[in-house]
């Protein structure tokens, strides 16, 4: 397809994957519970509750059930990751000194998170929330959502994060080592990565089968269907091909710098998605 992208430069890949996202901005809720039967939420809640933010042990404050800690959510698009996280922080841990960062590339998906943050958080969580552009490789030039095009950029400054987290994003980066070292520049020592990403499910070779035959065959076809758009879909199953498997992407993480537990990931339904952590020493 004319979405080969091994022969394409970063900046190439770049603006397609802005093309794709654009297009894709206003039917993407929808989309993802049509192509993953709803399974998505599941994982994001899996996801963000194993993270379990507001509850906050290492922390220095004298009291960790009301520490301060500042989450990053990278490529966070409409807000799924961070609603969630501002529900368990606020709600379920009452704690309400947890502030999150929305960052994207893409200033159409983060308008509509911002709509949706309004229409869907309560006053309290709407005044922690932030909506910032900036390309998870570079973090040193971002600007808040609807700055002017000759506004200041600002720099995420190092060492000012406690969780930094990126979900279905980061198989989309033209450059993941340099996106992992800028994670670990802006997370303070003891502050965690974490990512959520479709992954290989390869271990099971039967349902590997028919997730592979469901993905290639329907997912483009329900794109166009439903959204009109077959290219944008075709790609994001092809991204997902040629996305490291867990073992590969894990060692990545360790390369940037980051300690990990264990196996350093866990396998959700199978290896179709997986979530990654690492701590910076
Ligand atoms: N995290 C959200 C979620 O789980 O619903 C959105 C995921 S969406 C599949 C992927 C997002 O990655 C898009 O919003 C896209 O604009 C963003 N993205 C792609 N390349 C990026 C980059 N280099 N830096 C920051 N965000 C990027």
């Amino acid at each position: 397809t004319h979405f080969g992208f091994e022969t394409v430069t970063e900046a190439e890949k770049r603006e397609r994957v802005a093309g794709v996202f654009t297009s894709v901005a206003e039917s993407y809720d929808r989309m993802n519970d049509l192509m993953s039967f709803g399974w998505h939420r599941i994982w994001k809640d899996h996801f963000v509750s194993s993270l379990n933010p507001g509850f906050f042990p290492l922390t220095s404050s004298p009291d960790p059930r009301t520490a301060p800690q500042h989450i990053l959510d990278i490529a966070g698009g409409t807000g799924d990751i961070a609603f969630r996280m501002l529900h368990t922080a606020h709600v379920i841990n009452q704690n309400p000194n947890v502030s999150v960062t929305i960052s994207d590339i893409n200033p159409a998906m983060l308008s509509v998170g911002k709509q949706r943050a309004q229409s869907q958080l309560p006053a309290s969580q709407q005044a922690v929330l932030n909506f910032v552009e900036a390309n998870a490789e570079n973090l040193t030039s971002t600007k808040p959502l609807g700055a002017s095009p000759d506004a200041p950029t600002q720099k995420i400054p190092d060492e000012s994060v406690d969780l930094y987290t990126v979900a279905f994003g980061i198989r989309n980066f033209s450059n993941i080592p340099a996106a992992l070292r800028e994670a670990h520049r802006v997370l303070k020592p003891g502050g965690i990565f974490a990512c959520l990403e479709f992954s290989k499910a390869d271990k099971y070779p039967l349902f590997n089968e028919i997730y592979k035959r469901w993905s290639f065959g329907a997912i483009p076809l329900i794109g166009q269907l439903v959204a009109g758009d077959r290219d944008s879909y075709q790609y994001l199953v092809e991204s997902i091909e040629r996305f490291p498997s867990q073992e590969e992407f894990r060692d990545m993480i360790v390369d940037a710098g980051f300690v990990v537990g264990g196996k350093g990931y866990e396998d959700l339904t199978g290896g179709v998605a997986a979530i990654h952590k690492g701590m910076k020493p």
